[in-house]
């Protein structure tokens, strides 16, 4: 066997050690997609799977079909959450769904902050920050996206973007809520285009929020803050990203679409 054959079969060994030993949350961000025969599709192929695993499945559906998640994974391992919330609890706010809304259909978690909210919808770091305090004060898990755009990386000013919508969306939190916080970096240039991170990439800016956080809540409180990675993950480079430092998971979009696809990366992250 040649030196370099030999080299990566102790590669990939390493590799699947660390897989094994991981925890990862793999998390699906369904956007504006799918229909209800869709969802209920995939939902009984979800439910044919022994989720027994050390992986947390999360989905994110659209909200109309939350009846469904509701409905269909009473019995499951798999958790579901929405992909938006409001800050206020009731009242006259047109189109906006609140925290209490989200409990009453059994979600746990929240997306905030996604940069399509971000971008499309004007959403700001401040408005992250209602969100997330009105999440963390009914219990419910904020899943706070972060990440730079193209020319931010580009002039090397990604630290100071993501370090800013960190400590913006995240100042009025108390310590002690700290536990239900996850973070997922998602770098705005790499979500939908088919160009991921490289696993050097994400370790960087996982190591940099890691310290943002330590610096925020001390490193005690911050330890138990999952951070994932989203944007363009697949088969081919879910495994590579997975063993870089401080990776506890990922938000996927595209790739969580296809229930196969989907399967195959849950696959990936078993072992
Ligand atoms: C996302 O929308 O959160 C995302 C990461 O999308 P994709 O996986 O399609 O890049």
């Amino acid at each position: 066997m040649q030196k370099q054959q030999i080299l990566e079969l102790v590669r990939q060994e390493v590799r699947s050690a660390v897989i094994a030993r991981k925890e990862f949350i793999i998390a699906a961000n369904w956007k504006m997609n799918k229909d209800k025969n869709d969802i209920i599709g995939f939902l009984k192929n979800l439910n044919k799977e022994k989720l027994e695993n050390k992986n947390k499945i999360i989905l994110f559906p659209p909200y109309p079909y939350l009846y469904l998640l509701e409905e269909q994974l009473r019995y499951s391992k798999a958790l579901y959450g929405m992909q938006n919330i409001f800050w206020e609890t009731s009242g006259a706010f047109t189109g906006e769904v609140s925290v209490e809304m989200a409990l009453d259909f059994g979600c746990k978690y929240v997306i905030i902050g996604h940069s399509e909210r971000r971008n499309i919808l004007m959403e700001t770091d401040e408005m992250a920050g209602k969100k997330v305090g009105a999440c963390l004060q009914h219990g419910l898990s904020p899943v706070l996206c972060v990440g730079e755009n193209l020319d931010e990386r580009k002039f090397s000013h990604y630290k100071e973007r993501i370090k800013s919508q960190i400590a913006t969306a995240l100042s009025q939190v108390d310590i002690e809520k700290t536990g239900k916080i996850i973070l997922a970096y998602e770098p705005v240039w790499a979500i939908g285009t088919g160009m991921n991170a490289s696993p050097e990439q994400v370790e960087e800016v996982h190591m940099f929020i890691r310290s943002v956080l330590d610096s925020l809540f001390g490193e005690k409180a911050a330890a138990c803050i999952p951070i994932l990675y989203g944007g363009s993950v697949k088969t081919s480079n879910v495994r590579d990203i997975a063993v870089a430092k401080d990776v506890s998971g990922f938000l996927i979009g595209g790739a969580s679409l296809d229930f196969d696809e989907f399967k195959r990366i849950i696959s990936l992250l078993d072992t």
